[in-house]
């Protein structure tokens, strides 16, 4: 979830968690992340605690693959004539042609068109 979602959503593990219970958060831009998401997904499943297809495990999947393009993008040099995009629906980044029409291309994360204009040098 982004940080928005985990703090906005009830039912998130941030506020599923007991007051006096400990937490520890992994940010998307550090690069050993997505690498102890996996290490967490096989651990779950070693224990017998979740299945390859419990909605709890393809969540974590998911959140592997854009963390990962994301800081894949944050490593792009700038394209000529291109700027660095976020989706309105989905909050996926991406880089689209400077055109005024741009913005309303469909989105490849999630097929919504609408896209926000990110300042120049903002990374994920
Ligand atoms: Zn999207």
């Amino acid at each position: 979830m982004r940080k928005h979602e985990e703090l906005t959503n009830p039912s998130s593990c941030m506020n599923r968690a007991r007051d006096d219970e400990w937490t520890f958060v992994l940010l998307g831009r550090d690069a050993a992340a997505p690498a102890a998401v996996r290490a967490w997904i096989e651990e779950r499943v070693r224990l017998g605690k979740n299945r390859r297809d419990d909605a709890q495990i393809l969540e974590a999947e998911r959140w592997i693959v854009t963390v990962t393009a994301e800081q894949l993008a944050a490593k792009v040099v700038a394209v000529p004539g291109h700027r660095k995009t976020v989706c309105k629906e989905c909050h996926g980044l991406g880089y689209l042609e400077d055109t005024p029409s741009s913005p309303d291309e469909p989105c490849c994360n999630c097929g919504s068109t609408g896209h926000v204009w990110l300042p120049d040098g903002t990374t994920a």
